[in-house]
Formats: C-alpha cells, sequence, structure tokens
C-alpha cells in the first residue's frame, strides 16, 4: 500500500520546503514518543512523520516520489562526520533511542543557500570545490544544551512542548480555535532554566563552516544539488537542514552549448573543403581530437562527434559535439593569389548556377538539433 506522504504531513502537493519543515515539527512534538508514553498508535504516527519528511524535505527524493510514487535510496551524497559526531552527543543528553533504529527527531534545522558558477570543462568533467560559510552549530560552551549546567532541555510546562497554545475565539457556533506561538518559550516548546550565556540558551553557535563539495559531471547552471545534512542545526539536538547549492554557468569563449550538445565553429580555406582535409577540435574534457572533412564538404555544414558534448546530469548519457565548417575568406591577396582566383572564376565548374544545395543552413541546423526533442 503507498502512503501519501503530502497528507501525512497535511500539505499542499505544491508546499514549499518551510511550510513543510513547519508541519512537521508540529506533529513531531505532537507525536513524540516521549510525550506519550506507551502509546504504539503515536510511536507509529511518529514514524510515519517522520519517513514523509524525510523524503519530501529532500528535492531528489521528492521529486521521485511524485513521478514513482516510491522512493529508492540512493545513499548519494551525505554523511557529514562532524553531524554524526554531534548526533552521538544528543543520543547521550536525550538518552538516545539508537537501539530502536531511529534516533528521535528534534526541531530541524534551516537550509544554507550558496551559488556556485562552473567553467564548461568543470561541467564536463566534474569538479572538488571547497566552500566556506557561516554554519549555526551546536555550542561549544555547553554542549548544544543551551544550558548552563548543561543539562537538557525541559518541555515547557505551559504548552506541553508543542510550542503553540489554542485559543477560543468567537462563541457558540462560530467559536473557533486558533494557535499562536507559546509565550513562555517563544514557540520552541522548551525551557531552560539557567541559559548558556554564551549562547541565550538557544544551544547554537554560527561558525565559518568548510565544506568540500563533490560535483558529479553534468551540473549544468539552472540546477540545485543538494548535500544532506550540512546546513545548520536545529536548536537543541535538532537534525541539520541541507546545504542547497545553486550551480550557474560561466560563459565559454569557443563552445555554445544547446543542451548536452556542443557547437563549435572551424574556418578552413576553400581548398580543404573542396579537396577534403583534417581539422583540430577541441574538447571540454580536454582532449584535442582530429576531425575529417570529406572532400566537397559545403560551407556551413555541420559535422558530428558523437558523445563528446557534455554528460547528462545523473546520467552515462552524453551530448554530441557539433562541428561547424565555414569557409575561410582571405581579405589580402598577392598578385598570384588573385590571378589564381580569376581564372578559377573563368572556370565553370565554380559557378554555383547548375544547382542549388538540397538543403540551407538553416534547416540543416534545424534537422540536427531538432534531433532530441522531435
Ligand atoms: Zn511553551
Ligand atoms: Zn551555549
Amino acid at each position: 500500500m503507498k502512503k501519501d506522504y503530502y497528507a501525512i504531513l497535511g500539505v499542499s502537493r505544491d508546499a514549499d520546503l518551510e511550510t513543510i519543515k513547519r508541519a512537521y515539527r508540529r506533529l513531531a512534538l505532537q507525536y513524540h514518543p516521549d510525550k506519550n508514553p506507551g502509546n504504539r498508535e503515536a510511536e507509529e504516527r511518529f514514524k510515519e512523520i517522520s519517513q514523509a519528511y524525510e523524503v519530501l524535505s529532500d528535492p531528489e527524493k521528492r521529486r521521485q516520489y511524485d513521478l514513482f510514487g516510491t522512493v529508492q535510496d540512493r545513499g548519494g551524497m551525505s554523511g557529514d562526520p562532524f553531524s554524526q559526531m554531534v548526533e552521538e552527543v544528543f543520543q547521550s543528553i536525550f538518552g538516545g533511542r539508537a537501539a530502536r533504529g531511529r534516533r528521535i527527531s528534534a526541531i530541524p534545522g534551516e537550509d544554507v543557500r550558496i551559488q556556485i558558477e562552473l567553467t564548461l570543462e568543470e561541467i564536463a568533467q566534474g569538479t572538488v570545490r571547497k566552500v566556506s560559510y557561516n554554519r549555526r552549530v551546536p555550542c561549544s560552551a555547553c554542549e548544544g544544551t543551551g544550558s548552563r549546567e548543561r543539562q537538557a532541555p525541559q518541555t515547557c510546562p505551559s504548552c506541553g512542548g508543542s510550542g503553540q497554545i489554542a485559543y477560543r475565539v468567537g462563541g457558540g457556533f462560530f467559536q473557533q480555535i486558533v494557535y499562536q506561538d507559546c509565550p513562555d518559550c517563544r514557540g520552541t516548546g522548551v525551557r531552560i532554566l539557567h541559559p548558556c550565556p554564551h549562547c541565550r540558551g538557544s544551544g547554537l553557535e554560527t561558525i565559518t563552516h568548510t565544506q568540500e563539495i563533490d560535483i558529479p559531471p553534468g551540473a549544468v547552471g539552472g540546477l540545485t544539488l543538494s548535500l544532506r545534512g550540512a546546513g545548520h542545526f536545529g536548536p537543541w539536538g535538532g537534525p541539520p537542514g541541507d546545504l542547497l547549492i545553486e550551480v550557474s554557468e560561466a560563459p565559454h569563449p569557443h563552445f555554445l552549448r544547446d543542451g548536452e550538445d556542443l557547437i563549435y565553429e572551424v574556418w578552413v580555406a576553400y581548398p580543404d573543403l573542396v579537396l577534403g582535409t583534417t581539422v583540430e577540435v577541441p574538447t571540454p574534457a580536454g582532449e584535442t581530437l582530429s576531425l575529417r572533412v570529406p572532400p566537397g564538404t559545403p560551407s556551413g555544414e555541420i559535422l558530428r562527434l558523437e558523445g563528446k558534448g557534455l554528460p547528462r546530469y545523473a546520467s552515462r548519457k552524453k551530448g554530441d559535439l557539433l562541428v561547424q565548417v565555414h569557409v575561410w575568406v582571405p581579405t589580402r591577396l598577392s598578385r598570384e593569389a588573385k590571378e589564381l582566383l580569376q581564372a578559377m572564376r573563368r572556370d565553370p565548374v565554380f559557378s554555383p548556377a547548375q544547382k542549388r544545395p538540397e538543403k540551407g543552413f538553416f534547416s540543416r541546423l534545424r534537422d540536427l538539433l531538432g534531433r532530441k526533442s522531435a
């Protein structure tokens, strides 16, 4: 039976990440096993909620779930050793539920968004980048507890830990229940008796974090990569958010990109087009290829080097390198060259009058580029 993760969290299918996080936080606090001891139903609900959140909070998993209604865990980019270490610390502070397989989920941390610009070569081959950003991590003075005595945070008695207080508004038939942030804990659901002076009880401090990012081949501009668990930590043991990496592209002086295909132009002497020749073509992977231009190649012809374009992201497919051949027209001529050209002009072989080429340049380009979209 397939589960509707959106229904479990009570959000619409187009809900943004913030809405999903808020819904998760509210439900997780409500059904938390600590608050419902011995209640199997609440425990099941809590597991369901955590599962739904795990999928819907990860852009890649959410896309898969939307498409296929199920998620395959690829492992992939994750495993921040720092967050693992912190998880262990918090498991000991909160009495840890490692035995049941899953760590208790607290208030999740926010995502961090950064931008990087990649060259075409980096897109072709993939790269490793070191980036630094401000990151909220558990406070070193209080080990993330927020408490001067390093004691585990207590549940706020005013709101029972939900962070919300219900008010009745109106009367009789029109009575409504409105939820507002609890004034005693400011919506956190947590009470700290003696706040840590370093973090003022938040349990978090901001550091400059340096992270190595492994960027796979094919990460073109417009793509957002995510590195799970490399975002801000949540307060008092909340799991970290993600690092979202927005990719942009540096323009390239020689290649024009069309999806995974690249277009490269070469200029060849007229006799070479008539008699045939070989030209050298660079690839974004840093190779230099020899391309044969067959005899009788018309100017504007596009020759295809299959699989020498850009890799498609998360796929084994590769685009092509399209080489457009132009005739080189000199502007300064020696007397001998001029005489040679005039002799050519008199020879009817060089006259275009007999026959038009079957297809013009634009229709050939359309054929080539349209092949994929058709
Ligand atoms: Zn409260
Ligand atoms: Zn502190």
